[in-house]
């Protein structure tokens, strides 16, 4: 699939302490209804892109998302979301929504850090989030959304992702995907890293074991799609390996975001991803082909001596 990546703004209706942007993101312009217009002519038409991801931010606070997704549904391509749902807890927003674009054909990604409200929102730092989001969610699953359900791995609940599975399973029926991503220790996550940053030796036993819950349910016929990503191999019992996106996450073939000092922003190609196996054991590691690896930001955090080249020399 070819993706353009594209970030309407920064604007946000959740402060999430572990979010990768900066802390004020929010005095950056979003980018114009034409700016994005044009990136999704020129990146289908230049680099074939059939795949448009709307990021943030919050993408459906752009006072043009409706616009815009008309113009990207117009085009062919297959549409992807990354969003919090806030919005969408507003039957008018939703219904307005689902009257451009068949729900069957819009992949909706949202996130949900615990099954425990107050710990959700504790924190996306909004009171009243979670039960928000979960009304969202249960007006686009109205519409047959593909959804998956995002859990970022962080220090405040990696200890509940046993029970947190439980929950996601118990709510969700099969068609909706499952994904566990470690957090790019950048922006406001740098600043709260003491509250939202957790070691892999600490979160894999718990991931191992929210896993292990998984692979019961399988037995028991179930055919829930489950991803790991952003998580070294060597860094976890190769028992679970196949529940990790093995594939080293490519990079985008087209990337728009409103540029960092206001001037207008280029649109560019070939985006080098900002997660991979880029880590010095990596260099000699026979899995660097197929193992996400994590996050650039590891490096500053963390000793990048713990991963382990498989078979290096
Ligand atoms: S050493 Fe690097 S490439 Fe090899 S498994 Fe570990 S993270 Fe992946």
């Amino acid at each position: 699939m070819k993706t353009l990546y594209c970030a309407l703004g920064y604007a946000c209706n959740e402060r999430c302490m572990f979010c990768p942007c900066s802390e004020h993101p929010t005095n950056q312009p979003s980018l114009s209804y034409e700016e994005i217009c044009e990136a999704i002519d020129r990146s289908i038409e230049e680099r074939g892109v059939n795949n448009i991801l709307f990021s943030g931010g919050e993408p459906t606070l752009h006072p043009d998302f409706f616009r815009i997704l008309e113009y990207a549904k117009n085009t062919g391509a297959q549409i992807s979301l990354l969003t919090n749902a806030l919005r969408l807890a507003n039957e008018d927003f939703a219904d307005r929504m689902f009257e451009i674009i068949d729900g069957e054909k819009l992949d909706v990604t949202v996130a949900f850090h615990s099954h425990i409200a107050e710990k959700h929102d504790y924190l996306t730092q909004h009171r009243g989030s979670f039960e928000r989001s979960m009304k969202g969610v249960d007006n686009m699953l109205k519409h047959n959304v593909r959804l998956s359900i995002k859990n970022n791995i962080v220090n405040y609940t990696y200890k509940d992702l046993p029970e947190y599975v439980r929950w996601m399973t118990n709510r969700f029926d099969d068609a909706v995907t499952l994904l566990f991503c470690n957090i790019d220790i950048n922006g406001t996550a740098q600043v709260n890293k003491d509250k939202v940053a957790v070691s892999f030796k600490n979160s894999i036993p718990y991931l191992e074991k929210a896993l292990d819950y998984i692979v019961t349910l399988r037995q028991e016929g179930h055919k829930r799609n489950v991803k790991v990503l952003t998580t070294p191999l060597c860094l976890l019992d190769p028992y679970y390996w196949g529940f990790v996106e093995t594939e080293t996450q490519a990079n985008m073939t087209a990337y728009k975001v409103p540029f960092s000092d206001g001037d207008k922003s280029p649109l560019m190609y070939e985006v080098s991803s900002d997660s991979g196996p880029m880590f010095k054991p990596c260099q000699n590691c026979q899995l660097q082909n197929y193992c996400p690896g994590t996050w650039r930001s590891f490096r500053n955090n963390y000793d990048e001596n713990m991963l382990k080249s498989i078979c290096g020399q």
